[in-house]
């Protein structure tokens, strides 16, 4: 069981020690060598000049908190994740309670950035209604808000996953909390189950009494989007990013998550291929089209330039019209 993207009551003890910022071969080296693999993958693996490190961080942000040490992509290979395969293949997102259009982020666009993201079926079930289920509410003396208790949704899932399924996430508008000593936490995940849950409630202005201001929509999509991929990621068996900025970084506050972008860095981009096996440039031209989509305007461009690096400018013009072609039909 992991905890993940967890706040706690009492102010954290700083671990005896602290995080050093990987140099440029030790990121090469976590992402290794790519002899051997086709032209397009050597170079889908490459940072070039689209990948930032990751930065130096600041006392509250996740990595002075939690010093983590980093996964490699062999140490990844080595972990012998969860991977889908013939008969677990389809990535289910259960809402619980209510997901209220304009306050909420739709489900549909969330199941399309999935899909998009991981190149995997996905599939959202019908909403489960809070209150016929068996699970353990409080109210939260600090914000008043009313929280579910973690481990009670975990159970219910469980029970509920279909044998298709590669993982079960159960995603809500309601905010959590993991046992009475927590004030909250983000999200909570059991890999061996394969069954996660995770609230987007703390992601809305409005939870903190602030007004939700004019590009509230395309705001709470693009942070819904991106914990929905670093959370399901988790599934996968990726550990927290200390390489480059990337979606997979850990964050401990909602300003250091708002900095990490939406993409990967090429460690993890490995790992999800390794795992799944997609075609990375189609996936690419399939995640351009749906930042197009929505609005994410520097993340289509972010993309198209990183598929112009891996497969050339015609190729990828080319892959980008076909895909842009077959979602009109
Ligand atoms: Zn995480
Ligand atoms: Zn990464």
């Amino acid at each position: 069981m992991g905890w993940v993207g967890a706040a706690i009551l009492l102010p954290m003890a700083v671990g005896a020690m602290s995080f050093q910022v990987p140099n440029r071969e030790q990121r090469l080296q976590a992402i290794g060598t790519t002899a051997g693999l086709s032209g397009a993958l050597q170079r889908a693996f490459a940072p070039a000049d689209d990948f930032e490190p990751v930065p130096a961080p600041g006392p509250s942000d996740w990595l002075a908190v939690h010093p983590e040490s980093g996964q490699s992509f062999e140490q990844f290979v080595r972990s012998g994740p969860n991977r889908p395969d013939q008969k677990r293949n389809i990535l289910y997102l259960q809402p619980l309670g209510e997901f209220r259009p304009g306050v909420a982020p739709p489900l549909d666009s969330l199941r399309e950035y999935a899909a998009a993201y991981f190149a995997l079926e996905v599939r959202v079930l019908p909403s489960l209604s809070l209150d016929r289920q068996n699970i353990t509410t409080r109210r939260n003396p600090t914000t008043g808000h009313r929280q579910l208790l973690t481990t009670d949704i975990l159970t219910t899932l469980k029970k509920r996953i279909a044998a298709d399924a590669f993982c079960l996430l159960g995603i809500t508008m309601e905010d959590l909390y993991p046992e009475p000593s927590w004030n909250f936490v983000f999200g909570q995940a059991s890999l061996r189950e394969r069954v996660g849950v995770y609230s987007f409630a703390r992601y809305d202005p409005a939870f903190y009494g602030v007004p939700r201001g004019g590009d509230y929509a395309r705001t709470l999509l693009r942070r819904s989007a991106k914990v929905l991929v670093h959370e399901t990621g988790h599934m996968f068996g990726l550990a927290h990013c200390v390489y480059f900025r990337c979606v997979f970084n850990g964050s401990n506050h909602l300003d250091e998550s708002d900095a990490r972008p939406l993409h990967e860095c090429p460690v993890d981009l490995r790992k999800l291929h390794h795992s799944i096996g997609f075609d990375v440039p189609q996936r690419y031209a399939s995640l351009r089209r749906f930042y197009r989509k929505v609005g994410f305007e520097d993340e289509a461009a972010w993309t198209h330039r990183r598929l112009e690096w891996i497969v050339g400018p015609e190729e990828a013009r080319r892959l980008v019209a076909t895909v842009d072609e077959d979602a009109k039909s």
